[in-house]
């Protein structure tokens, strides 16, 4: 077969967006050529909430990569924020950073060429090949191939890997159709929307307000600027941000004067692991290997975690061990994901949590540290029963 591409790389990407570009980086730093191939052209924007959590900040670190001054505006923790209820708590250890995809993507792509990563814009992948993948239709061949393709990734039904896998992933929220996907086939499938508003962020915690239909949460992410995400169960996307302003007063009278920062973007948010996540030389990684709903703001975290452990894996040729650290690694956010999806759906016991987080801070605070995944499982379940019981009393 003719080819533009005549080496052979020990590493073949599909997808460039942020596990795309970590796991290049990871594979580099054991030695592995690596060539990365994305559709898009960067800096490539998403639907996204914006939130670095600590423990994403230390994965990233990990893959040697910093945020560089001015990209980022940090933040101290998190508040709820329900009905009139504030609850609120500061990480137990680290910064979070709220950060502009764009510029999330701009210092992904600055670090993976400083390591040598060869990648190819505006070159969508159309096919796996017994000796590496296509490339608009071309050859490139490799001896691993990597699916970081996103939700609903091409690679992941092209390998055969997850075959009981629903194609409700493979429509798109854009079209004028989506809310003819069937949701009842996987009951944590949402619709998010998000929108920058230039203003000079009023706190320094991250913002999850709870309303009856939907949460909204608020990222800082520049001096003047915030990240406004909305998320709901609704599939008919009715639920636009100016829409549901009403719902959240207290936002509302912070927005009503800011001006628009970006348009509105939509995307699908879904928490659903895999049975595998590799099969023979092709394998998963970030969003395409399973994911955790929006409202967690910990799926970067997961995604550099992955990409870390996948490099060193692809190094060893031991995709049996990154399958195993992977389903290790999705169990704390993925529990925490429909704990807060509970918490969305009851409004009565919501509301009954916020008061006790509101009483006592500490149960508040060390839920936000099991979140980050700080402090002993000693800790974590007794802070539980103390906050089931608190609740049991209602
Ligand atoms: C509304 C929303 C809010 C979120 N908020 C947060 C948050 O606050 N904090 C957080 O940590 N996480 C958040 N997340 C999750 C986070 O956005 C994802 O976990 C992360 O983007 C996963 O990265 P990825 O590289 O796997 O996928 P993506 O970012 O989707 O990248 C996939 C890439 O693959 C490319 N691609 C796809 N198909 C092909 C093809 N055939 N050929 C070539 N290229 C292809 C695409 O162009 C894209 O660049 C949020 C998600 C949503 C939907």
């Amino acid at each position: 077969m003719h080819t533009r591409f005549p080496n052979a790389w020990d590493v073949f990407i599909a997808g460039g967006g942020p596990a795309g570009l970590a796991t290049a980086i990871a594979a580099r730093r054991h030695g592995l050529s690596v060539i990365v191939a994305d559709g898009a052209v960067p800096p490539i924007d998403k639907s996204c909430g914006e939130g670095l959590m600590p423990d994403g900040v230390e994965a990233l670190q990990q893959l040697g990569v910093t945020i560089p001054e001015g990209y980022a505006h940090p933040f101290g923790g998190i508040r709820f924020v329900s009905h009139g209820m504030k609850a609120e708590a500061v990480f137990p250890r680290g910064t979070a950073y709220g950060i502009r995809r764009t510029h999330l993507h701009r210092v992904l792509v600055e670090y993976a060429a400083a390591c040598g990563v060869r990648t190819l814009w505006q070159s969508a992948v159309t096919g796996l090949h017994p000796e590496g993948a296509l490339v608009a239709g071309e050859l490139v061949r490799a001896r691993w191939v990597v699916g970081a393709d996103g939700t609903s990734s091409r690679v992941r039904n092209w390998a055969n890997i997850d075959p009981h896998e629903p194609d409700v992933y493979q429509s798109d929220v854009h079209q004028p159709d989506a809310h003819k996907l069937d949701v009842s086939r996987n009951k944590t499938l949402r619709f998010a929307f998000r929108r920058h508003y230039r203003i000079a962020p009023w706190t320094g915690f991250m913002e999850l307000h709870w309303g009856s239909r939907s949460q909204v949460y608020v990222t800082p992410v520049a001096r003047n600027e915030v990240c406004v995400a909305l998320i709901s169960f609704n599939p008919k996307l009715r639920l636009r941000i100016e829409d549901m302003l009403e719902e959240f007063p207290d936002l509302a009278s912070h927005l009503k004067e800011a001006e628009l920062a970006s348009s509105e973007r939509g995307a699908i948010t879904v928490t659903r692991s895999l049975r595998r996540v590799y099969r023979d030389r092709s394998v998963l990684v970030g969003d395409a290997s399973g994911g955790v709903d929006a409202i967690t703001g910990e799926g970067l975290c997961l995604t550099f975690r992955q990409a870390n452990l996948l490099g060193d894996c692809l190094a060893s040729g031991n995709l049996a061990r990154y399958q195993r650290g992977h389903r290790a690694m999705f169990r704390r956010p993925a529990f925490m994901a429909h704990m807060m999806l509970f918490m969305a759906k009851h409004s009565h016991l919501r509301q009954r949590a916020m008061q006790v987080f509101q009483s006592s801070p500490r149960s508040f605070a060390g839920m936000l540290a099991m979140h980050v995944g700080e402090g002993s499982a000693r800790n974590h379940i007794s802070n539980g029963i103390a906050l089931g019981w608190e609740l049991l009393k209602a």
